[in-house]
């Protein structure tokens, strides 16, 4: 028997979806505090080769969407790219790298601090600069697709209905200003969400959305609560390669007896 599209896009489905959850790619110094946080432009180069030698094809989060709903097949080997926060030296390093490979991702943007800094770090001594409007634009000529990261990167969890709302709902429209498409996407600042948040996510206008737990996206998810992968800057390459193999945070277990355990994402 021949086998449907949509039967191809089930087995893919169910054999998960690794999201890449990055932060910052960038040469500049930062604080210890964030290093696992931040990958250096060479190895996001070589991470980059690696997913093209292994024959994945990056989708969007409307292509992820579209597929754990069963309206759409995925691509064979299917990977979703994900950067949170709009740091500008995303921008200047990972775009054209990204670019350059033929590959798409997912920008999820602190749409209250567009041209601003990243404040909501101040107290530990992170200071970095965000993008702009016009680096925005530019991002998504780039082929990186902007989304919600919230207004201005509470723990939304711990905000009332209201705010939480609020932050959802002007981020959406700030961002549809700025990009001119559906804003639909988005990243739990902090991974911090309950039942609550999630409920007014769905609320405001959010078909999915992402969390800091770990795994692939499968097709029984929930879509506004589904898992990412994380790529640690402090990891070897071979770590990496397993982590979006098994989507699972290998690695973390071992290094946090030795060092700080890991917390939540930025
Ligand atoms: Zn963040």
């Amino acid at each position: 028997m021949i086998p449907t599209a949509l039967a191809r896009k089930a087995r893919r489905v169910r054999r998960g979806v690794p999201v890449l959850m990055y932060h910052l790619v960038s040469d500049e110094p930062v604080p210890a505090s964030f290093s696992r946080w931040r990958v250096t432009p060479q190895v996001f180069r070589r991470q980059v080769e690696t997913l093209r030698r292994l024959r994945f094809s990056t989708v969007t989060a409307g292509d992820l969407d579209r597929a754990l709903r069963g309206e759409r097949p995925l691509p064979p080997r299917p990977v979703h790219i994900t950067f949170d926060d709009g740091y500008v030296d995303c921008l200047r390093h990972a775009a054209p790298i990204l670019q350059g490979a033929g590959m798409t991702a997912t920008m999820y943007v602190v749409a209250g601090l567009v041209g601003g800094r990243s404040r909501w770090m101040a107290d530990e001594g992170v200071d970095l600069p965000l993008l702009d409007r016009a680096g925005l634009r530019e991002l998504e000529q780039a082929g990186v697709e902007c989304q919600s990261h919230s207004l201005t990167h509470p723990r939304l969890a711990t905000r009332p209905d209201a705010e939480v709302a609020d932050e959802l709902v002007r981020s959406r429209e700030v961002l549809e200003d700025v990009t001119g498409h559906p804003v639909t996407s988005l990243a739990y600042p902090h991974g911090s969400y309950d039942d609550r948040v999630r409920a007014i996510a769905g609320e405001s206008g959010y078909t999915t959305a992402y969390t800091t737990q770990p795994g692939k996206a499968l097709g029984s998810d929930d879509l506004l609560a589904l898992p990412r992968v994380k790529v640690d800057g402090r990891d070897r390459h071979a770590t990496f390669v397993a982590r979006v193999v098994t989507g699972q945070h290998v690695g973390a277990r071992v290094r946090g007896l030795v060092r700080t355990p890991e917390g939540v994402a930025r």
